[in-house]
């Protein structure tokens, strides 16, 4: 076997050397002065990256599904009503959560392809006279769709109907590689993973929480131990976790975040834009079409890209990673054999995105579509040519 190749899946992502380095560690006292040393820099780094002067930055071992499950159970109750789009499988998989958490979702059916819906939910709001919603779900990404949607209209949705609900975003996709405004947006709990933006295995859930949404937690019911964000101030208070921390991750994070800081937030979300482009232009170039419906929803982390009726696209990334051990995304859910994904999201450059268009492009004459060897590789490297960024400011 060999681990030569990058990944092209929409996280985990690629590791840099010096994350993986960072990592590993050897073991120390995780309830010490020196953990400390690691531990409050990364919250500070992480509430650099979310753009919050205010924010709570709460890290537990987990995935980025416990970071949905810290937000819910520590702002809300059993029957509080929440207000979500379902427009691709993680919206869906949030929603899941929060029925068998025992709320009440107010679900607005979503295409899959389509941003969240902003108007629907100003709608929604300002009808909802008793405040009875007590919290609105926004998955900032579709990793299922690759679609981007607007949260600051989101924002402005709740702001125009007066509605005082929190804000809980998801961003596990899209925060660290795409612009990410906590404070400016008003997002009352942010949501991402180690494995995506960060670079790093998965391991760790990241929150942001508002001081809205720290006050929100001293009248929550939910019952919640593992993910109880006190426990876990308490714990930060004494340089420690209520339970043992993943050290060398909570290394790996606070290395991570001064890469991030180093290159530059705009850098870093430039340059995912710039891949982006490189792969949509081929995707044109092939004659495919993008899930996401309109130029405003294309993320910049990952394409979903449609294949023509009647073929399985599963196909494809069976076939990459049998003949050329390359790993691209299979469809989810409602466009599972639909379309197949490549992500370009984390440690990528324009050079490591040709290798993945040049993959995809084999594979699909592999398998017999009607492309042309080359077409969407020359697309991108048209692309990157005239809009190359310099190595060094490339410090990624
Ligand atoms: C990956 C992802 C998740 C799930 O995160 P896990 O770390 O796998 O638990 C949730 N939401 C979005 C948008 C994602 O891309």
């Amino acid at each position: 076997m060999s681990f030569q190749n990058p990944v092209f899946i929409p996280g985990p992502t690629n590791i840099p050397e010096s994350l993986r380095k960072a990592c590993d560690m050897p073991t120390i006292d995780h309830r010490s002065p020196l953990f400390g040393q690691i531990l409050h820099p990364a919250r500070d780094g992480v509430r650099k990256v979310l753009k919050s002067e205010t924010a709570e930055v709460f890290i537990f071992p987990s995935s980025g599904t416990g970071g949905w499950e810290t937000a819910l159970s520590n702002t809300l109750s059993a029957g509080d009503t929440v207000l979500a789009a379902r427009n691709g499988m993680f919206s869906h998989r949030w929603i899941d959560m929060c029925q068998r958490h025992g709320l009440d979702v107010q679900i607005v059916e979503t295409p899959w392809g389509a941003g969240l819906p902003a108007d629907r939910y100003e709608e929604i709001l300002s009808a909802d006279k008793d405040h009875k919603i007590k919290a609105v779900l926004a998955t900032h990404n579709e990793t299922a769709t690759g679609v981007k949607s607007d949260i600051a209209a989101v924002r402005r949705a709740l702001d125009a109907a007066g509605h005082p609900a929190l804000l809980f975003v998801d961003g596990v996709s899209s925060i660290a590689s795409m612009d990410f405004r906590m404070d400016e947006w008003g997002v009352d709990v942010a949501v991402t993973g180690s494995q995506k933006g960060f670079m790093l295995s998965a391991g760790l859930a990241i929150v942001g929480f508002s001081p809205k949404a720290m006050e929100a937690t001293k009248s929550a019911q939910l019952p919640r131990t593992f993910f109880d964000v006190h426990d876990m101030a308490k714990g930060y208070a004494n340089n420690a976790y209520p339970y043992t921390p993943a050290v060398g991750l909570m290394n790996g994070l606070n290395e991570s975040c001064k890469m991030l800081l180093a290159e530059g937030l705009e850098n870093v979300f430039a340059r995912h834009h710039r891949i982006a482009e490189g792969v949509r232009a081929a995707v044109g170039a092939w004659g495919l079409e993008l899930c996401a419906a309109t130029p405003e929803v294309y993320s910049d982390t990952v394409s979903a890209i449609r294949t023509p009726e009647g073929f399985n696209a599963t196909d494809i990334v069976t076939h990459a990673a049998d003949k050329y051990g390359i790993a691209f995304g299979v469809g989810l859910g409602e466009v599972a054999g639909k379309v197949f994904r490549i992500g370009h999201l984390g440690s990528l450059t324009d050079v490591m995105a040709l290798s993945g268009i040049a993959t995809a492009e084999m594979c699909m004459v592999d398998l017999g579509l009607d492309i042309r060897l080359g077409s969407g590789v020359a697309a991108a490297q048209e692309y990157y040519r005239g809009n190359a960024a310099s190595a060094q400011q490339d410090a990624a």
